[in-house]
């Protein structure tokens, strides 16, 4: 019966267990194990586990399930794993498969912990990982080798918003025999459906837009069941990433008003973008969907719509940038996004302030771009916001 709701039914139903007590709202499981009525009971529910039965809330817990039940059904996966936050989410996707000698190919515009795992962990466990421009086919194509065991990209970058074509690119990666993994955070769950598209396996950070309130950490991977079960299960049940049953709560509610914040914060984005665009302090307004986006109707096709942040190119570099989010009354300057609140970056001196300045050119995060992350504010105020702060760059 799941199957066949539509994606707004599923956010408010999908994977509801109900207790003895049949509460309409779901109920905080916040236990850390669980009783056996008998040494023969415990026995046989560590031989093989019930649909309903948990022994461990590191292994499984009913909050925890509810919540990966209900994503699991939103993103059309067979199954999903839910993590202590989007990193180890990631972390799990990409090292649960993976062994010496592999060979993974990675889009170069990935979230700086992404690329630490890759770089800086995987590597040192005899792992080769080679970065490509994730909007050019041809290096993508060019990277693949016979030992190309996985392929991990952002499907919409941070905080360039750059996409990564996941059908193209599936194609591609699977012609070698390679897993396909992508970090959907900044297309969401309502605009990207990368398993439709041809991807293995997605990867969100909870964090985001599914908390979407800017309270607690949480991750989640989606795939197969054999991946799931099979591949991650084993590797994130015995190394502790698991999400807590109080934070799985806040992830299941946020799941049930998700599309209409993502579609509310998404329309003030695009009026945002519509708004500044031309506007004389701005060098550029990145924004998926905008005339100038080199990839429009690649972003219309994969994801309809552009999604809840757009970044812009502020005249006068960092000291420009700086002036303007200083000057912003409403929006708050923090390193998040996808929250209620509307928030402001300055990737070079902040998430991206590790990287090198080649890499920052390479990537096209100049001293003077902000990131912004609409939220849940009446978007004619944040635009008149915008623009009383441009006024003092
Ligand atoms: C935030 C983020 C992550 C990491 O998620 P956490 O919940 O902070 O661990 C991974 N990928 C992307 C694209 C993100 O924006």
């Amino acid at each position: 019966m799941t199957d066949q709701w539509n994606k707004r039914t599923k956010a408010v139903h999908a994977g509801t267990r109900r207790s003895q007590y049949g509460e309409v709202s779901e109920a905080i499981f916040l236990t850390q194990g669980f009783v056996y009525d008998t040494a023969e009971a415990a026995e046989a529910r560590f031989q093989a586990l019930g649909d309903d039965e948990f022994i461990y809330a590191r292994y499984g817990n009913p909050t925890v399930r509810m919540f990966e039940e209900r994503i699991a059904a939103l993103e059309g996966a067979e199954d999903a794993f839910a993590t202590a936050s989007g990193m180890a989410a990631v972390n799990g996707a990409l090292v649960a498969p993976l062994k010496a000698g592999d060979h993974v190919v990675a889009a170069r515009a990935l979230f700086g912990s992404c690329l630490y795992i890759l770089q800086d962990v995987l590597e040192r466990f005899g792992v080769e990982v080679t970065l490509v421009d994730g909007a050019d086919l041809a290096q993508w194509q060019k990277a693949m080798r016979p030992d190309t065991a996985l392929v991990f990209f952002e499907s919409l970058s941070n905080p360039t918003l750059e996409l990564v074509d996941i059908a193209a690119v599936s194609r591609i990666a699977h012609a070698v025999g390679a897993l396909v993994v992508v970090d959907n955070v900044f297309a969401t769950p309502v605009y990207g459906q990368p398993l439709a598209q041809g991807a293995d396996v997605v990867v969100y950070s909870a964090t985001k837009h599914i908390d979407g309130q800017g309270r607690c950490l949480g991750g989640v991977v989606c795939g197969t069941s054999d991946f799931i079960r099979g591949t991650l299960e084993p590797y994130l049940k015995h190394t502790g990433g698991a999400l807590s049953p109080f934070n799985a709560w806040v992830m299941l509610k946020g799941l049930e008003t998700l599309e209409l914040r993502v579609n509310a914060q998404t329309d003030a984005a695009e009026a945002m973008a519509q708004a500044l665009d031309g506007h004389p302090k701005l060098r550029q307004v990145i924004y998926p969907t905008l005339k100038n986006h080199p990839q429009k109707e690649l972003a219309r096709a994969q994801m309809q719509r552009g999604g809840t942040v757009l970044a812009l190119d502020v005249e006068g570099g960092q000291a420009g940038a700086f002036r303007f989010l200083n000057t912003l009354k409403i929006f708050s300057i923090s390193n998040n996004l996808g929250d209620a609140k509307s928030l402001v970056t300055h990737p070079a001196t902040t998430t991206h302030q590790r990287l090198s300045e080649a890499d920052r050119r390479h990537l096209a995060i100049t001293p003077g771009l902000v990131r912004v992350s609409l939220g849940l504010e009446d978007a004619q105020d944040l635009i008149a916001d915008v623009l009383q702060a441009l006024r003092a760059v």
